[in-house]
């Protein structure tokens, strides 16, 4: 292994060990040894919470030899701190701190569930629904606006729809639609017609169908979710189109067909929207209304337009996508490509890691339902 390698190994496993160190220094001392003095604070910081005297001392002890033990690194110690810090009452952040180092997973599966131990300890205040308006900064001023993911994707899907200039950022592009529907042009918000596509597992159906639908929650490709009763209202009130469209999905060969659809491209393209409901690329967060189709094997390179061959991307992750793999000589580091590894598209990354999205929309996609 590379020595510089080695040294960033032997930094990373020994998460405890560095800030003992740091706890016998001001972070001006480690500034002095080449740390830039904010992270040198954070470090201070961190040390003080581990070491110094707390609320829970036999779980602090326990805690921290246990950290010790498993080689946790710096940034699984700062992650972990960055969630316990937002719980205030007694001993509560030493129970999660606790809970979260001893917890077997990946760094993601554990920075998920502490989100979801904050939000049950009630450390996260909600969103509440409204409007908010910003002071002057620089002679511009913000309003942010938040309500329902129905409302406000319907008001993004009217916006999106009146946009005349593709080739702005998608911020400036939104601006002159949205001035235009407040000052009465145009005709209101779009009702949603549902050729977004909707994700529903066999199982669930038959729930939804038999009147249970308050218990199962269906993802839509514009990156919202809806209760099986609000699905089965939307179908009622005519929103889900004339036609139901289904789609056929092998456990590990993935998209197989898709019935009742007019065009083949159309129903390429919805079928793709079905599997993957967001952008499929670890972390991004596109709804799949908003991406492109795109061949997973070039159609340069002999890739068939047919549905285990497709997926959707958004138009960045489109972009950045290696179409020419390890083949080719190319000016930019690689980002690695989509692939479909036992039925799931996945980034198959430089290093040779096959990654998948864990948004929770994208985990809602038809792939993950059978
Ligand atoms: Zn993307």
């Amino acid at each position: 292994m590379d020595p510089l390698m080695k040294a960033f190994k032997l930094l990373t496993s020994n998460g405890i060990g560095f800030l003992r160190l740091c706890a016998e220094y001001s972070p001006y001392d480690l500034a002095d040894d080449g740390i830039e003095i904010s992270l040198a604070k954070n470090y201070t910081r961190l040390a003080s919470t581990l070491f110094s005297p707390c609320d829970s001392p036999r779980i602090q002890r326990e805690s921290v030899a246990l950290a010790e033990d498993r080689g946790l690194s710096l940034e699984y110690l700062e992650m972990v701190e960055k969630h316990a810090t937002k719980l205030k009452k007694r001993g509560a952040a030493w129970r999660l701190r606790a809970e979260l180092i001893a917890f077997e997973g990946t760094f993601e599966e554990v920075e998920s569930y502490a989100k979801k131990r904050v939000m049950e300890e009630g450390g996260d205040t909600k969103k509440k629904p409204g409007v908010r308006l910003g002071r002057v900064v620089d002679g511009l001023r913000t309003i942010s606006i938040t309500d329902t993911q129905r409302r406000i994707t319907d008001l993004e899907k009217t916006l999106d729809a009146a946009i005349k200039d593709d080739d702005q950022p998608r911020s400036a592009a939104l601006l002159e639609p949205f001035w235009d529907l407040v000052e009465g042009g145009g005709t209101g918000l779009i009702r949603p017609e549902y050729r977004t596509v909707i994700a529903i597992g066999l199982e669930d159906f038959a729930k939804v169908s038999c009147g249970k639908g308050e218990d199962v929650v269906v993802a839509l490709s514009d990156g919202t979710t809806m209760t099986g009763t609000e699905f089965i209202n939307a179908a009622m009130a005519g929103s889900l189109g004339d036609k139901l469209y289904v789609g056929l999905f092998h456990p590990t060969a993935g998209p197989v067909n898709l019935y009742e659809a007019r065009f083949a491209s159309d129903k390429l393209r919805t079928l793709a929207m079905a599997e993957n409901l967001v952008c499929p690329w670890p972390d991004c967060n596109v709804p799949a209304d908003r991406c492109q189709v795109h061949h997973i094997d070039a159609h340069k390179h002999g890739g068939h337009t047919k549905p285990s061959n497709l997926t959707m991307l958004c138009k960045y992750h489109n972009g950045v996508n290696d179409d020419d793999g390890p083949r080719k000589k190319r000016k930019r580091p690689s980002r690695g490509r989509m692939r479909r590894h036992r039925g799931k598209v996945r980034l198959h990354t430089p290093g040779g890691k096959l990654v998948g999205n864990t948004q929770p929309v994208s985990s809602m996609g038809a792939m993950d339902l059978i």
